[in-house]
């Protein structure tokens, strides 16, 4: 389904990027992991990958540098050419209610989750333009729908890619390219594994598919949105929640 597809997913060395990037090339696409600081868990993507008989590299850059994120995309383009599916996954968490929340934990957040995609999505904006095809994702949260306790610098990060994400979808439709965000629910990963298990007992109970989600259950809808299939859809927000309100 994505023979000959170049896909870059930021953060994919753990987590949902990682399940992302192992989705997309068991479909056929060769893949750029993008990882931050977790080298070793970068090149296993890696490593599985070409298993595959995909091409595979992994890239070190903090999205929230632009210089470092433009350094990424030139070793991309090297390497790859240019690529047809750019998936904003990177993202982070600094949790503490308003009281206690500093302009720093504000900032650094704003920095990754928002600033992050400005900076991955500016470097690689010429390729998708160009695909005629090209694939923008974001990776929001329901969080960004509902907002959370103790969360108000990460949802307004994820509520903001909604109207980034709209905006840019009409500046690449000319070109036939699409832009949309995913909004997982809760999703076993290393992030979800640092809340407290009496809260992790109370997002349960609001979750009417009673479980968290596997980085399956996100991964399988990012192929079907980087995929041929999804070509008259642009511009939306794709919740993946487990029937959570919105
Ligand atoms: P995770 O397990 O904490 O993994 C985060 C990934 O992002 C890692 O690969 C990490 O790389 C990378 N990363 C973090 N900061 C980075 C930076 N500045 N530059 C480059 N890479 C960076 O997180 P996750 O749960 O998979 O979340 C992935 C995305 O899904 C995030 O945008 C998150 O907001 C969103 N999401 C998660 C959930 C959930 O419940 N887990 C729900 C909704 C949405 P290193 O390993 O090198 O640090």
């Amino acid at each position: 389904m994505l023979d000959g597809q170049t896909c870059m997913v930021t953060g994919s060395s753990r987590g949902i990027g990682r399940g992302i990037a192992l989705e997309l090339a068991e479909n056929g696409a060769d893949v750029v992991v993008n990882y931050r600081s977790s080298e070793g868990p970068a090149h296993e993507v890696v490593d599985e990958i070409e298993d595959m008989g995909q091409t595979a590299i992994a890239v070190q850059a903090d999205v929230a540098d632009q210089d470092s994120v433009q350094a990424m995309a030139n070793e991309v383009h090297d390497e790859l050419g240019e690529v047809d599916v750019l998936v904003n996954n990177a993202g982070i968490t600094i949790d503490k209610v308003f009281d206690n929340m500093t302009h720093d934990d504000w900032q650094r957040v704003m920095e990754v989750n928002l600033g992050g995609v400005f900076n991955c999505t500016k470097a690689f904006w010429p390729d998708l333009k160009a695909a005629n095809h090209g694939r923008l994702i974001n990776i929001s949260s329901v969080v960004g729908q509902q907002g959370n306790y103790g969360q108000a610098n990460y949802a307004t990060t994820k509520s903001g890619l909604f109207g980034f994400t709209r905006t840019v979808a009409l500046e690449l439709a000319s070109e036939g390219s699409t832009a949309n965000c995913v909004a997982p629910g809760f999703v076993e990963t290393d992030m979800l594994a640092d809340v407290p298990d009496r809260v992790r007992d109370k997002i349960l109970q609001r979750i009417p598919l009673d479980r968290f989600a596997e980085v399956d259950d996100i991964s399988g809808i990012v192929r079907f949105v980087a995929s041929p299939e999804s070509s008259y859809m642009t511009g939306q927000v794709l919740a993946v929640n487990g029937g959570m309100e919105w």
